[in-house]
């Protein structure tokens, strides 16, 4: 049996060498991932005979990745960013944190610093008016006793009726869609906004590309993102995905869970319309209510410190 190269010794010492761990400087965290990154990698290259022009397509494919801006997208489409929710379900049940509305991925296109608002609050700006239609999205935040909680942040952002997001689309005027939203007194939350529409990655992107090699599709149901953080509650990241969508559970991201789907009504009916003073004669309905974990610890209620983007108003 030949002996693999990338098992031994000389080829163990050159990545020890390369990770660092020959020298005191730098973050012995960093060091320790990075030896088992490239060592695994060298395997993986050596077992299934990655040839030379595999390799460099692959190199390059991260480069046009992060030139694109797409690699938080590429780990919510190869299931990584769920699989992130899976482990941190199974920690949780293993130390018996259990009850309160379903945690699921955040997507990488939230903004940072949305307009702060109490009471109902619209979130479109009206550009679509006449093309979308209104939604009225309302419910209220409890604990896992079922008292509400008053003073929680839901801060939730959707896309527009084409599927792009304020900021990433520089059409669209800034923090559109996007709004933080303090709970009253019964802990409810209510917002006027619009149906939003379910996306597919960018056909030429470098996401897609790869979702086509995999011979898989890039799209999403619509959606609705939050966080939900209240002082004493565990922070909450979550999404309702709308029922009746053709992707809902065919989702890329996998971001679809029991527990998530918000059962939207669409009515028609022009006196309704008009006691909720819009134009047209429908409109849509969504009630969802949160219910917030106990926070074990003060750490736990903040959300985590994933780099954001940040809007420079
Ligand atoms: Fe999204």
């Amino acid at each position: 049996m030949t002996v693999k190269v990338s098992h031994t010794a000389e080829v163990q010492n050159l990545f020890k060498e390369a990770s660092g761990l020959n020298n005191e400087q730098g973050s012995p965290r960093l060091k320790q991932l990075t030896l088992r990154i490239i060592s695994d990698l060298a395997k993986i290259i050596e077992d299934l005979e990655v040839s030379d022009d595999e390799f460099w397509t692959a190199v390059d494919y991260f480069n046009r990745l992060g030139g694109r801006n797409e690699a938080g997208l590429l780990v919510a489409g190869l299931g990584l960013e769920h699989f992130l929710d899976l482990l941190q379900d199974a920690k949780d049940a293993q130390i018996g944190l259990s009850g309160g509305t379903p945690r699921t991925i955040e997507g990488p296109l939230y903004v940072a610093g949305a307009p702060l608002a109490e009471g109902q609050v619209r979130m479109d700006d009206g550009s679509e008016d006449g093309v979308a239609t209104v939604m009225f999205l309302e419910g209220v935040v409890r604990d896992t006793d079922g008292q509400p909680v008053s003073g929680a942040v839901v801060d939730l952002w959707h896309a527009n009726t084409l599927g792009n997001y304020s900021y990433f689309d520089k059409s669209q005027s800034d923090y559109n869609l996007r709004r933080r939203i303090v709970t009253d007194a019964e802990g409810r939350y209510r917002a006027r906004s619009i149906v939003p529409s379910g996306y597919g990655c960018s056909p030429d992107g470098p996401t897609q590309e790869c979702l086509d090699q995999l011979g898989r599709h890039g799209q999403r149901p619509a959606h609705i993102h939050f966080f939900i953080s209240a002082p004493g509650h565990r922070h909450l990241t979550t999404q309702i995905n709308l029922a009746g969508e053709q992707y809902l559970w065919d989702d890329f991201a996998y971001a679809t869970r029991d527990g998530l789907i918000g059962d939207i009504q669409f009515i028609e009916n022009a006196a309704a319309a008009r006691d909720r003073g819009i134009d047209g004669s429908r409109f849509a309905t969504l009630e969802f209510n949160f219910e917030l974990q106990k926070a074990p610890a003060p750490v736990a209620e903040q959300r985590s410190a994933r780099p954001r983007a940040l809007q420079q108003v």
